[in-house]
């Protein structure tokens, strides 16, 4: 995804035309977009969009694929907390960061840990809302490992409310979707989250 305007997909504006499209904003903003300071601002704007909406280029569910099946009848919920995200709302693309929780519990096949973080990562790294970043997590998890349940929980900041129109700094929004056990049985869902009642190491999202 490296922009070149020679392999650029269809549909998919050039590299020139992407930093064209960001000289016009920064004129919108009252800037003289050839001032020596920014001459290189729209480059740096279209490569940082590569890395931010990264995710439209991967698959969610390939990631999952690689299971271990021997796991000696492990059947306890596998919680990772605390995975840090950064995600961009799709109303105003300003910063969403946050933290994500996620919970499984396996039915025979485990996924390395590491793989729960990067599917958290795919669907941020696309413009996003909350609801649908904590929804999508948990269907494709649940879809492709079809465990007994799955548990996941957002919290995060919104720079749009933090930085513009309401103002309100240290607001987080919290959401969250539980599927097959964590869902219908109310013991379960007690233990993810007096699990997630522990004190965490975590320091609080920027
Ligand atoms: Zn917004």
């Amino acid at each position: 995804m490296t922009g070149n305007s020679d392999d650029a997909p269809a549909g998919r504006p050039s590299q020139a035309e992407a930093e064209d499209a960001v000289r016009v904003l920064l004129r919108w903003a009252g800037e003289d977009p050839a001032r020596e300071g920014l001459h290189d601002t729209p480059r740096r704007v279209a490569r940082s969009y590569d890395e931010f909406y990264r995710g439209y280029a991967e698959d969610p569910a390939e990631m999952l694929k690689r299971t271990f099946a021997e796991v000696d009848d492990y059947d306890e919920i596998v919680l990772l907390r605390d995975i840090r995200f950064e995600s961009h709302c799709e109303h105003h693309m300003v910063p969403i960061i946050g933290r994500a929780h996620v919970a499984y519990l396996p039915r025979r096949r485990v996924v390395g840990i590491s793989k729960l973080a990067r599917v958290v990562d795919v669907y941020a790294r696309r413009l996003q809302i909350q609801e649908r970043l904590t929804a999508q997590i948990a269907n494709t998890i649940n879809d492709v490992l079809q465990p007994h349940g799955v548990a996941v929980i957002l919290e995060a900041g919104h720079q749009c409310m933090t930085t513009r129109g309401v103002h309100r700094p240290g607001v987080s929004m919290v959401t969250s979707r539980m599927l097959g056990v964590f869902r219908d049985n109310s013991d379960t869902r007690k233990e993810l989250l007096s699990m997630l009642g522990r004190p965490s190491a975590a320091t609080p999202f920027d």
